[in-house]
């Protein structure tokens, strides 16, 4: 081995520093692994970069509106609810990172270490074995290779150390996990949760399960962490570390083991197989400031680029063992992508508790577990759907006077508004894929992805039994002037893409087996989103931090052992 191999070799690869790589990262500097870390974009160094955690909107030269120059270059990463004057450090620029929508997909990325960990939104419920099981039960997709009780463990040990709040509901749709105390519903909510549990048999609303620290344990504070302020800035970068984001948590905690090197403007071309070993042996990557092209090696890889970009480099990573991508001798990589579906919500306003308000500003939303198709499907489509809820006041509206009297009315609260939205199970098919460009290439000379990716019939039966059973259920609580809407935005505004390289028992119908291991090249794991059998309908990064804990403590061991 030459000098140079030598220095660019760890024991382990970790592609991608967001939710999950950071979580594959931790465990594995844990566990004594000498990990490496590539990072396409630049660093961000917790409480340092974020320059507008503590800022006023004043204090924003366009009062966080974004100037329609910007709108325009940007259509894409513009769409994103958390993209704003504030925000827009950590997404990317439409221009800097080009893919090719056959049919439209807004790809919503945020390229730093960090990734997207940092403007998340933090819902963090557990999956259920309806979930779980579902796709078997129903002949959808293909069965996936473990069911809760192999990952509940797993859940419990990222629950713990990133700081879950919520409560103990003891619903089967809804498995209760290792949680901080929740945050209170606001007055309204907690009228709308005992009509709509009073009403209902089957349905409840529940204050749900967030990645916040609302009673910080030893565990949080060792962390450099603390209490959440309930400021709700949370995608500006929380100072006070009260969320849970690889920057704030995982990563440096993986620092301190002294077994961790951060590569950032590293972005990963492809990696490298070695037909004689039968393995993967390391990365290629293009150095982003010199387009410089290095590699490096390792054990064992670890891919958790986020869900589309995953499939992007395993499609890249070609060889003659592999002509057609990584470990791809089915065929099937890049194809069964589904989402979640955010199409659709309710909203009205609430009379009454004109005199009631509330503390702070509550960074989470109460939820109606899943009621749909759970022990046999009891509707015209399959897969179920979850509903966030919400009741809140806004401010008095600008037309009350001017002057002292505008100001004077400002400083009143408007009206209750209260609502729904959904978050909905689309069903994988194969037609639903991503593939590469043969011709049309990116600034560093990758293939541009192809999103091939759209709605379906199951989709719109579902929404319009969402947008039903929610504005009935508005009404049942005491919401007046209830109105239903349909944005019908394109598949990927959710930022909940998943699949494309899908767990399974077998290597002709699926990718990765049950420990996230490529069936046909072992020392490959993948803890992203791509790895998805199929979406259910909770919110699904808290998952893949449980398979990528899973996963990295399944590889440490099988290196001990010899066997990668
Ligand atoms: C506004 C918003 C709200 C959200 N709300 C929720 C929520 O409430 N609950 C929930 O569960 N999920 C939510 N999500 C989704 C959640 O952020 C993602 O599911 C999660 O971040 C995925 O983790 P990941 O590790 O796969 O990807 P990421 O966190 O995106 O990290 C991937 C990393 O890989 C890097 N990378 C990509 N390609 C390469 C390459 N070729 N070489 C090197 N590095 C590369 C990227 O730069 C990035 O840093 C939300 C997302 C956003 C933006
Ligand atoms: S709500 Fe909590 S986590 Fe979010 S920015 Fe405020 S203190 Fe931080």
């Amino acid at each position: 081995m030459g000098k140079g191999t030598e220095k660019n070799t760890y024991d382990a690869i970790v592609i991608g520093s967001g939710i999950s790589g950071g979580w594959a990262a931790k465990e594995l500097c844990d566990l004594g692994v000498k990990t490496l870390v590539l990072e396409r974009g630049r660093n961000i160094e917790h409480i340092k970069d974020y320059p507008t955690a503590t800022k006023g909107p004043w204090e924003f030269p366009h009062r966080m509106e974004e100037p329609l120059q910007v709108l325009k270059d940007n259509p894409v990463i513009s769409k994103c609810y958390a993209y704003g004057e504030d925000t827009h450090h950590f997404f990317v620029k439409d221009k800097e990172h080009p893919y090719i929508q056959e049919k439209p997909f807004d790809w919503i990325r945020g390229y730093q270490v960090g990734g997207k960990s940092i403007m998340w939104g933090r819902a963090c419920q557990r999956w259920s074995n309806f979930e779980f099981s579902a796709p078997q039960r129903y002949g959808y997709a293909i069965d996936w290779p473990i069911r809760y009780e192999d990952i509940a463990p797993w859940y419990s040990h990222v629950e713990r150390f990133s700081g879950i709040c919520g409560d103990r509901d003891g619903l089967e749709a809804l498995p209760d996990g290792d949680y901080l105390p929740p945050f209170e519903l606001s007055c309204v909510e907690a009228e709308m949760q005992k009509k709509i549990n009073a009403h209902y048999k089957d349905r409840f609303m529940v204050k749900t399960r967030w990645a916040h620290l609302t009673k910080p344990e030893p565990i949080h504070l060792q962390q450099g962490r603390g209490q959440c302020q309930a400021r709700d800035l949370c995608t500006r970068g929380c100072p006070f570390g009260g969320y849970f984001s690889s920057v704030s948590s995982t990563l440096p905690w993986a620092k301190k083991t002294g077994n961790l090197t951060i590569r950032p403007f590293s972005v990963v071309h492809s990696i490298i197989y070695d037909e004689q070993k039968g393995k993967a042996t390391g990365v290629r990557i293009i150095d982003t400031n010199t387009k410089e092209e290095v590699e490096y090696y390792a054990k064992v890889i670890f891919l958790n680029a986020a869900c589309l970009n995953t499939n992007l480099i395993l499609l890249n990573s070609t060889s003659s063992r592999f002509p057609n991508g990584l470990g791809n001798d089915s065929g099937l990589l890049g194809k069964y992508i589904a989402f979640q579906n955010y199409r659709a919500s309710v909203h009205g306003t609430y009379e009454g508790f004109e005199d009631k308000y509330y503390y702070g500003r509550n960074p989470t939303n109460p939820i109606i577990a899943n009621y749909r198709n759970l022990h046999k499907q009891d509707t015209d489509y399959l897969g179920g759907f979850l509903t966030f809820v919400y009741a809140n006041r806004g401010r008095q509206y600008w037309n009350d006077g001017i002057g002292a009297d505008l100001k004077d009315s400002l400083s009143e609260p408007g009206p209750w508004h209260a609502g729904m939205y959904i978050q909905g199970e689309t069903l994988p098919k194969e037609s639903n894929h991503v593939r590469l460009s043969k011709d049309q290439k990116d600034p560093w000379g990758i293939p541009q992805l192809i999103t091939s990716v759209g709605y379906d019939d199951n989709d719109e039966k579902m929404i319009k039994d969402f947008l039903d059973q929610s504005a009935e259920m508005l009404e049942i609580s005491g919401v007046k002037n209830v109105t239903k809407r349909d944005t019908h935005q394109a598949p990927g505004l959710d930022i909940h893409e998943m699949g494309g390289c899908r767990m399974g028992h077998d290597p002709k119908t699926s990718l990765l087996n049950k420990w996230n291991q490529l069936h046909l090249c072992n020392n490959v794991y993948v803890t992203d989103g791509a790895c998805m059998t199929s979406t259910g309908n909770q919110s699904p990064s808290i998952l893949y931090m449980a398979f990528a804990a899973r996963a990295a403590n399944h590889a440490a061991e099988e290196m001990k052992k010899g066997n990668i």
